[in-house]
């Protein structure tokens, strides 16, 4: 089966086995703590809902299709991001993170893995940089694309040179997903996302996911989600799940509208610089088509000013001023205003949403106007 197949067939039984006759299509959550649990533990399939969770397991495995590896899913892209970390790394080894990353993981890495003991690299994304860094690191965190400005590194490449000194490679897969680029396909050990994006789109829950081939990796993060008690509601496992099913539809409407959004905008004499994979002069334009399906939601570009890109926010009709990205409506925000991020204080990251090109398109023309008055 394709993965758009075994996307809308989330949380069904695997051909040719058909739900039981009466039962629902969709089987709805699971709310239960514990498991009846007779006699030997493992003898029944779940007991404790710290442990495991029938709702989580559909998810796991609908999720796990897709990264093509053992997949565990956590409460938040963060909380997916932490368990990477903590479940890998001990004092005295080196992480090499990008210094462009989502910021809060650099936030992280620096406010806490350091003081614990864990010496912090940085190199940016672009040119496959964090290889001039990775001497001697037990992992190397890769965001690509990176956001907000949307940077891509070659996965497989850095994996290469990685594996031969041994160390790990971990990818933030958020803006494409994994329905539009694969890490452990390109090489890499573990693919982690925060599932508040794309994923599950709608703008009404937050988690995430870490997938990976080996089972001794998977084992240490089943481990630490136990120990830590970084688990999902039952209800929230559901709603992804539900989600899920249309991926395939929202993922391929908002690429498509991220790219006319940025060749619209790169033709503009107002809008200073574009930023999406497809724009022939990204800089890594081929290597993006190479390594990705999809692009995602993400178009950056910049106004001359703030007070420009805030009129523009402002005049903006179908554009939700808000942040986080990949939900069905389009949505945006001036990043200066949180901090933390390298750009300039007119520099907007737009998501697009699943709306008619057109009506999008005639919307940013009369916000853009708006804003040069
Ligand atoms: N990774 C990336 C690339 C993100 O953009 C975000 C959130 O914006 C995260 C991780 C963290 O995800 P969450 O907010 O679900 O914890």
């Amino acid at each position: 089966m394709k993965p758009e197949t075994r996307l809308v067939r989330s949380g069904l039984p695997e051909p040719p086995a058909k739900p039981a006759a009466g039962a629902p299509i969709h089987p709805g959550p699971v709310f239960a703590s514990a498991f009846r649990t007779p006699g030997e533990i493992a003898d029944s399939p779940y007991s404790y809902a710290r442990f495991h969770h029938p709702t989580w397991h559909e998810l796991e495995r609908a999720i796990g299709a897709l990264e093509g590896g053992e997949t565990r899913i956590f409460p938040s892209g963060m909380a997916a991001t932490a368990a990477v970390f903590a479940a890998l790394l001990k004092p005295g080894d080196i992480v090499v993170v990008p210094s462009d990353s989502y910021h809060t993981t650099r936030a992280l890495s620096r406010e806490y893995f350091a003081s614990l003991g864990v010496e912090v690299r940085m190199a940016p994304t672009a040119n496959n940089a964090q290889l001039a860094v990775l001497e001697g690191a037990r992992l190397v965190w890769l965001e690509t694309p990176s956001n907000p400005s949307l940077d891509v590194c070659d996965i497989a490449a850095i994996a290469e040179v990685a594996h031969r000194q041994g160390t790990l490679v971990a990818v933030d897969n958020t803006t494409p997903t994994p329905l539009g680029q694969q890490p452990l396909a390109l090489g890499a050990d573990i693919s982690a996302a925060s599932d508040t994006k794309s994923l599950t789109g709608h703008s009404d829950l937050l988690l995430g996911h870490v997938s990976a081939k080996d089972p001794e990796l998977i084992a240490k993060i089943d481990r630490w989600r136990t120990l830590s008690g970084s688990i999902v509601g039952p209800m929230e496992a559901w709603l992804a799940l539900r989600s899920l099913t249309t991926l395939p539809l929202r993922l391929e409407k908002q690429s498509r509208n991220a790219e006319a959004i940025a060749r619209f905008l790169a033709a503009r004499s107002d809008v200073a610089h574009t930023i999406h994979p497809a724009l022939p002069n990204h800089p890594a334009h081929e290597l993006a088509k190479r390594q990705m399906q999809w692009f995602g939601p993400i178009v950056s570009f910049t106004l001359p000013s703030r007070r420009a890109a805030e009129k523009f926010l402002t005049a903006s009709h179908l554009l939700m001023e808000a942040t986080s990205f990949g939900g069905i409506v389009s949505s945006a925000e001036r990043r200066a205003r949180w901090g933390g991020d390298k750009v300039s204080e007119g520099f907007i990251r737009l998501s697009a949403g699943c709306e008619d090109i057109d009506d999008l398109l005639a919307d940013l023309t009369q916000a853009l106007d708006a804003a040069r008055g």
